[in-house]
């Protein structure tokens, strides 16, 4: 994802910030090698000048050149610029309550990755507990339904597939039957073309009329660099769009389309596709993107945040138990305490590019640690430091203690299992971004 561009300002970070003084000509060194990379990323001409005018302006501030750390000032100043290119903060979908059926319309050209992305979605919104039906509109590319038929089995999402061959009609009984069987979300598969024409463009204004859609969401291919952001143009302007899925954002290594695309249209990504399959999916973070294009992983942000709470030394202790497997129910204890003091697990979470999606909410969850720290604390310091040694007697005597069931109990040991492997692997990711930092330095 974003090799060539990485590479690019990767080399700009490196020779700025082992700058100890900072002067103007440096700036502008700087500048002139970030437009070259831009430029060769296919960043629109436009935005690429607005980009560059900006960040020198900034940067010859005074603030910059007299600041303690000037190479660092002026990384900030980049990334913070590349941030508000991609589009400032996350955009979620904004979807109706479980009682109503939200509808989602995917438009796109064929071959873009509608159909996949289709799948996807509906994947990822089943994994936050919603009720999807997809319905399958594409009556053009050959194949369509049945692609989405399979995906639906793979996922276990029901597909409806109507007669006929007018993709209206389908779409008016898949509607139907979302409302009378109980969905929550009708994802609409459409009609693509290979290219933008406005026989398509007739039958999406008129589909967009009919199911009135919650998310309208274009899926633009994002190896087409600067064509995607001209379809995601003409899409907008002839029917309306509420964001962008990127897809095939793990082939993309220029980035282009990314850096372009809220700037020039206005609509934000909202996901990216990051492989083929039904898992693919991403939600997009513009912060973590910039930080990732500029060398800067999310896992320094998480480092320095838990550098703040935890000293060193007891990083360093912690370190140890995790590697050693002595990490004991009091270790743990202590963690959730840590962690409410730094903020949210879940913020944590995010942070962490291998965690995020694969630790659920309901494990986060943060009445769930109070309920915890309530079990945890009717253990004897005996048994926080040797969880082996809790039995059936044990467990039911920390229920009763603490307010909770024998099932709970069991649940908060089964988890701090799962903790311990969890935990190791912020270790791993921890020493990467130290060896990520020393190298920038
Ligand atoms: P449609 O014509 O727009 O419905 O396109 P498809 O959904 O059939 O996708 C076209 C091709 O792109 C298929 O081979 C997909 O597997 C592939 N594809 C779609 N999304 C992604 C992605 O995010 N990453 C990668 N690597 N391939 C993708």
């Amino acid at each position: 994802m974003l090799e060539k561009l990485t590479r690019s300002f990767g080399d700009v970070v490196r020779t700025i910030s082992g700058k100890a003084t900072i002067s103007e000509k440096n700036i502008e060194e700087a500048v002139d090698s970030i437009k070259m990379a831009l430029l060769e990323a296919d960043v629109n001409l436009r935005v690429v000048r607005r980009f560059v005018n900006a960040t020198i302006e900034e940067a010859k501030g005074e603030k910059v050149l007299r600041s303690v750390d000037p190479g660092q000032q002026f990384i900030k100043i980049v990334h913070d610029r590349m941030v508000a290119l991609l589009g400032d903060s996350r955009q979620d979908l904004v979807l109706k309550g479980p009682d109503v059926v939200s509808v989602v319309l995917l438009l796109g050209l064929q071959g873009s990755g509608k159909t996949t992305s289709a799948a996807k979605l509906a994947a990822y919104l089943k994994g936050k507990g919603r009720r999807v039906l997809l319905a399958a509109c594409d009556l053009v590319r050959p194949a369509a339904a049945e692609q989405l038929q399979a995906l639906g089995a793979q996922i276990g999402v029901e597909v409806f597939r109507g007669e006929g061959t007018d993709p209206l009609a389908v779409a008016r009984a898949a509607m139907a039957r979302a409302k009378k069987e109980q969905y929550d979300t009708l994802i609409v598969d459409t009609t693509g073309r290979m290219q933008v024409d406005e026989a398509m463009m007739d039958e999406l204004v008129r589909m967009r009329d009919l199911v009135r859609p919650d998310e309208a969401l274009l899926v633009a291919d994002a190896m087409t660099g600067q064509s995607a952001v001209d379809i995601a143009k003409a899409f907008d302007e002839r029917v309306g769009i509420s964001g962008v899925i990127l897809s095939k954002f793990d082939s993309d290594a220029r980035g282009g389309a990314a850096l372009s695309l809220k700037s020039i249209t206005g609509k934000p990504i909202k996901f990216v596709g990051v492989s083929e399959r039904p898992d693919g999916l991403e939600p997009f973070y513009p912060d973590r993107v910039a930080g990732r294009i500029l060398g800067m992983g999310d896992v320094v942000s998480l480092v320095e945040k838990a550098q703040a709470t935890i000293e060193q030394a007891e990083a360093e202790e912690l370190e140890h138990k995790l590697a050693t497997e002595s990490f004991s129910l009091q270790d743990y204890l202590d963690q959730i305490r840590r962690v409410r003091k730094m903020g949210s697990l879940q913020s944590i979470v995010d942070m962490m590019p291998g965690l995020a999606g694969q630790v659920s909410e309901d494990q986060i969850d943060e009445a769930d640690m109070k309920r915890e720290e309530a079990i945890l604390l009717s253990m004897t310091r005996k048994e926080r430091l040797n969880h082996l040694i809790i039995g059936p007697t044990r467990r039911s005597r920390i229920a009763r203690g603490s307010g909770t069931s024998v099932a709970e109990v069991a649940r908060l040991l089964k988890k701090f299992e799962k903790s311990r492997l969890m935990m190791k692997k912020v270790v791993k990711n921890k020493k990467m971004a130290g060896k990520m930092m020393g190298s920038m330095r």
